[in-house]
C-alpha cells in the first residue's frame, strides 16, 4: 500500500511541480516551501493543497500579465479537473477566458475584434451550448459579461466550449480601426 502511496504521491508532486516551474516558479523556491511542510506521503491532499496555492501564488504575481494569466488559469482549470473531482470549475474557466480576451485587447493595436463561440461537434452537448455554437459577439460585450462558460449549460460534464477571437472586417473585408 505504501509503495503505490508513494508513486501517487510522487507522480502528482512531479506532475505539477513541472507546470508550476514552467510558470515561472522557481525550482529552488518551490523545493524548499515544499520541503519545510515535511509532508508525509500518504498526505494526497495535502499535497494538492500546496500546488492549489501555489497556482494561486503566481496568479498573485502575474496579475497584469493576461497572457500569463491564461496559461496559469488553463492550467488550473485542468487541475481541478485532474485531481480534485467534484470541485467546480468553472469560475476558473471564467477566468481563463477573462485573461484571454484582455490579452487579446492588449494586442489589438487599435484593430477592432469580434468573439466567437466555438462549441464542440458533439451529440451530447446541450441545447444552451448548441445553440451559441458558431455565434458572435461584439467585443466590448464579451470583455464586460462573462459569456463563456456558459452560466445555464446543462451538459453533464460542464460547459466545454471554446473561444475564437478575429479581427471584425467591414463588408469590403477590410480590418475596422478604433480611434
Ligand atoms: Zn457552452
Ligand atoms: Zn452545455
Amino acid at each position: 500500500m505504501t509503495q503505490k502511496n508513494i508513486e501517487k504521491f510522487t507522480k502528482i508532486k512531479d506532475k505539477y511541480f513541472a507546470k508550476l516551474e514552467k510558470l515561472g516558479i522557481k525550482s529552488l523556491k518551490l523545493n524548499t516551501d515544499f520541503q519545510v511542510l515535511k509532508l508525509d506521503v500518504n498526505n494526497i491532499d495535502g499535497l494538492k493543497n500546496f500546488i492549489w496555492r501555489k497556482f494561486n501564488s503566481i496568479v498573485k504575481e502575474n496579475d497584469r500579465d493576461f497572457n500569463k494569466l491564461q496559461h496559469i488559469y488553463f492550467e488550473m482549470e485542468q487541475f481541478l479537473k485532474n485531481e480534485q473531482k467534484g470541485k467546480d470549475s468553472t469560475y476558473v474557466r471564467a477566468l481563463f477566458f477573462e485573461a484571454l480576451i484582455k490579452y487579446n485587447k492588449e494586442i489589438s493595436k487599435g484593430v477592432l475584434l469580434e468573439v466567437v463561440i466555438i462549441g464542440k461537434n458533439n451529440p451530447n452537448i446541450c441545447d444552451v451550448c448548441k445553440n451559441d455554437n458558431g455565434k458572435t459577439f461584439n467585443f466590448d460585450y464579451a470583455l464586460n459579461n462573462h459569456i463563456l462558460p456558459h452560466k445555464d449549460c446543462m451538459c453533464k460534464s460542464g460547459c466545454i466550449c471554446n473561444m475564437g477571437i478575429s479581427s471584425k472586417r467591414d463588408s469590403h473585408g477590410k480590418l475596422i480601426y478604433l480611434d
